[in-house]
């Protein structure tokens, strides 16, 4: 059986937090596209932990972890965060991780040329997390990459390094005017970093059919949202890569299988990381407010949230990228103590009321349509079974779910891995 677990909103909805709670149902947890780009920030039982690369089923012992051929791999980022978890006492061999054959190695330079870059932008900016990921999936189809593969066999990985080097140093050197890389760095750089990595590195997809054909269960677990998808998102304020359910088997390594299910993890109300038309956006003293109940820093880079309100335009959409078959809904408690709420349920555009999301150019002039819904003045945290909740925390449940046109079968209303109510 294949599950998608995605995001349905901008990222940051809690998909690591809702992996870890489902994963106890799977055998199998992979990761399947961008890098260490991605913040997941997952509290239970063993401690407090932020993945970036590695996927959240690391944190159960019996779960195997892939990292698929869709990622981007930054080797000393991967080398760093698996000490870091040992050290936390999380036991990873070859045996719970496996590395795609065809994950793309992400370079120092590619780190580099993404900070050169954003320097040259300024204030025009993409609001990029700065870890290499656009240039790194720019080489990938450029056809200039290196694979996690091809340190099995370095003599011909070797031999391509001058090549790349040269090519490389024309961008850093003659455009940005920066220091060159050297061939010598870069041997340095897969001896140090690459090496200890060869025990995990295998041909995932042959695992996952195997295991598949055995009868496991397999989960896939993106990073950020329907909305930063290459394709579906905000472009050109996205991310590199599809973020969406319906490329998981493919960056997974198992193109010829189909998803069974497709969660969507939506968040009870809107944020965003960076740059990009963020219609619903709050300002002022009704954001600090928010992102001070819902702490809202950014768990790779620190960098405070924008927030809004709950916008049903954008969810909606972001439903329909991801093919939900039901919804988790995520930090609700965030949302008690208030009279009222406001839930963004339409744009008007040049005087008129649109309801679908539109093309990103657009999007800039889209102004939001609030209505306002009773709120509750308790604390929810503690609820853990839906007649538990207020009538007004039910009724905002409802009102999503039939705004959305789809069931929402989990509430979360606290990080802690059992702080969520089952719907149905
Ligand atoms: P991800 O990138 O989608 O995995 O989400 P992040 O980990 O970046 O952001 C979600 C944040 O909200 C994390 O700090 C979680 O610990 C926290 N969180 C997740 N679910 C809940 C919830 O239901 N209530 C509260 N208060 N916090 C939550
Ligand atoms: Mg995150």
């Amino acid at each position: 059986m294949l599950t998608s677990i995605c995001g349905i909103n901008w990222g940051d909805e809690g998909k690591g937090r809702m992996v870890d709670l489902l994963s106890q149902e799977f055998d199998i947890v992979c990761r399947y596209q961008g890098g260490n780009n991605a913040g997941h920030t997952v509290i239970n039982e063993r401690g407090k932990f932020i993945l970036n690369l590695l996927p959240s089923g690391i944190l159960r012992e019996e779960v195997v972890n892939v990292l698929g051929n869709g990622m981007v791999v930054d080797i000393k980022h991967l080398t760093q965060e698996m000490a870091r978890l040992r050290e936390q006492g999380i036991r990873i061999t070859p045996e719970n991780l496996k590395i795609s054959d065809k994950a793309v190695i992400t370079m120092p330079y590619h780190v580099q040329l993404d900070c050169l870059e954003e320097e040259r932008l300024a204030d025009k900016k993409f609001g990029s997390t700065r870890r290499g990921i656009a240039p790194v999936y720019a080489d990938k189809y450029m056809k200039k990459a290196f694979r996690m593969g091809e340190l099995l066999n370095t003599k011909l990985m070797y031999a391509r390094i001058k090549d790349i080097v040269e090519w490389k140093n024309l961008t850093i050197v003659g455009g940005y005017g920066a220091k060159p890389v050297t061939v010598e760095e870069m041997i340095d750089y897969f001896k140090t970093y690459g090496e200890p990595l060869k025990e995990y590195i295998c041909d995932v997809g042959l695992y996952l059919n195997e295991a598949n054909k055995a009868g496991k269960k397999i989960m896939f677990e993106a990073q950020l949202g329907a909305l930063r998808d290459i394709d579906f998102g905000i472009y050109p304020y996205t991310s590199s890569s599809p973020t969406i359910a319906a490329y998981a088997p493919i960056g997974a390594g198992v193109p010829n299988l189909k998803l069974d299910r497709s969660i969507g993890i939506m968040k009870a109300y809107s944020t965003c990381v960076g740059e990009g038309p963020f219609t619903a956006e709050y300002f002022g003293e009704k954001a600090e407010k928010l992102r001070a109940a819902g702490g809202e820093y950014g768990a790779a880079t620190g960098r405070p949230r924008r927030v809004g309100p709950f916008d049903v335009v954008a969810s909606r959409y972001g439903i329909r990228c991801q093919g939900a078959d039901e919804i988790a809904l995520t930090k609700l408690d965030v949302l008690s103590g208030h009279e009222e709420l406001e839930i963004c349920t339409a744009y008007e555009l040049n005087g008129k009321i649109i309801h679908e999301f539109p093309f990103t150019d657009v999007l800039d002039e889209c102004k939001p349509v609030f209505e306002k819904v009773k709120g509750w003045n308790c604390d929810i945290s503690k609820c853990r079974k839906p007649s538990d909740l207020p009538k007004e925390a039910l009724d905002y449940i409802r009102y999503l779910e039939k705004a959305c046109e789809c069931k929402i079968r989990y509430v979360s209303v606290g990080a802690e891995r059992e702080a969520y109510i089952k719907m149905y």
